[in-house]
């Protein structure tokens, strides 16, 4: 007891301007990552730094024997990997997945509103946002614009106006009795957010305003706005907070924290080790999508990673897939939500996410892997599993098993407030995280 106490100690002390670097990046990553597209390209440009070479699927593969690659799918997914074509049938690929979207409120085709000299954009709720803390909020605008340039040529690029532009009120309590009893949000009625006062006889077409604040940008060519997909964020940034520094609060740490590990594992695994890192879209609304982990984009890699059917089965076999996806940390203010003696707690390690109806993909032989590379790591791990009389969310683990048949893990790190607009993890439990990735992806 006294012993791993020591050990714990000891690596935490020497281990801290690391920890404390590790979080500042993340923190960085988050708030450069407005939306899976933003999410995307912010990798892209850390694994271009790193020495990974961009691959695009519509031209062919000239694969060598110890690069490293990385290709993306509707710029809102990613798959990063080390090729090792002599490793690879008998080792198979060490890999990991995570996903780019978070839950949010996104702008609707025809969304301009005006109401009592009020303009609004009407907005579609984006997976199981936990909407009463989208209001009060100081929100910005971001995502992808495609338009049509001076050459009639079909475009796309990504606008982030970062300024707070847009706030959703509450209601005054005066005015509802009820609101800290059964504040109900009528998801078409009291959403859409309020961007500026105007006169009732005004008109504003969104797509010029768009147009308008491209150029401000930069993009001078955008003749026409043809379409767009942007969400609503708040600009609240990243925080270390607790007295005692022990905690991140930031927006869309669902899953943003785990694509950020996996990043870091992936370009600091300084080894020739087939491994891989596959971040996907759409995880918040179910993954069948041509980008989402139940479409097709892992399999299409191995296929050209692996072009033999028989090697590729057999590196399959050989595979292990770690599914990082954040996990429900025991809440003291509600901890009958948590099974008693599965109440994982922040800055206590990973957790090992089980359930045996396979809303997880976890088993025990992929789990023991997983508690020995954490020992070999110093670091303990926790095991989730719900309540017996609670329904179970679900992640990329199950799907990712089921379309490639990969051996697969899921964990995650603690966290409160899941899909809220801001949520709290510990400062702790990335990093240590982030170190069991590495030395999983060089072993
Ligand atoms: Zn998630």
């Amino acid at each position: 007891m006294v012993e791993s106490t020591q050990v714990v100690n000891e690596g935490t002390s020497k281990e801290l301007s690391g920890q404390e670097t590790f979080n500042q990046g993340l923190l960085a990553f988050i708030d450069a990552s407005p939306t899976p597209f933003h999410a995307t390209q912010t990798m892209a440009k850390q694994l271009l730094t790193a020495g990974f070479v961009e691959l695009l699927e519509g031209e062919k593969w000239m694969l060598e024997n110890g690069k490293k690659y990385f290709f993306t799918r509707n710029f809102s997914s990613i798959i990063a990997f080390i090729y090792s074509p002599e490793l690879v049938v008998d080792e198979g690929i060490r890999m990991m997945g995570a996903h780019t979207d978070s839950p949010c409120l996104r702008v609707k085709p025809n969304p301009e509103k005006i109401d009592h000299g009020y303009f609004q954009l009407g907005v579609e709720v984006y997976g199981g946002a936990l909407l009463s803390t989208w209001f009060d909020r100081d929100l910005s605008l971001a995502g992808r614009v495609n338009y049509i340039d001076s050459q009639q040529q079909l475009r796309s690029t990504l606008v982030d106006f970062k300024d707070p532009i847009a706030v959703i009120p509450s209601l005054a309590i005066h005015l509802n009795r009820e609101a800290n009893e059964a504040n109900k949000i009528n998801k078409q009625e009291h959403l859409p957010p309020i961007l500026m006062q105007i006169a009732d006889d005004k008109t504003v077409d969104f797509t010029d305003w768009l147009r308008a604040q491209l150029e401000l940008q930069g993009e001078t060519d955008v003749v026409k706005v043809m379409d767009y997909e942007l969400s609503f964020y708040d600009t609240q940034p990243s925080a270390i907070i607790g007295l005692q520094k022990e905690f991140i609060a930031a927006s869309r740490l669902d899953n943003l924290l785990s694509c950020y590990v996996g990043l870091q594992s992936l370009i600091n695994a300084n080894s020739d080790k087939p491994a891989l890192l596959i971040c996907t879209d759409h995880e918040e609304v179910g993954s069948a999508s041509v980008c989402g982990a139940q479409g097709p984009m892992l399999e299409h890699c191995l296929q050209r990673m692996i072009p033999d059917t028989e090697q590729r089965l057999r590196a399959i076999d050989h595979s292990l897939m770690m599914s990082v996806d954040n996990a429900h940390g025991i809440h003291p203010n509600y901890a009958d939500k948590h099974d008693e003696n599965h109440g994982p707690l922040l800055n206590n390690g990973a957790v090992i996410k089980v359930n045996n109806n396979q809303r997880y993909a976890t088993n025990s032989e992929t789990s023991s892997f997983f508690r020995k590379l954490c020992a070999s790591n110093n670091v303990q791990p926790q095991v989730f599993v719900t309540r017996s009389d609670l329904g179970c969310g679900s992640t990329i683990g199950p799907i990712t098993a089921s379309e490639v048949g990969v051996k697969t893990i899921d964990i995650g790190v603690p966290t409160f407030a899941m899909h809220s607009i801001r949520e709290l993890a510990g400062t702790q439990d990335a990093f240590n995280l982030s170190r069991v990735v590495t030395s999983f992806f060089q072993q």
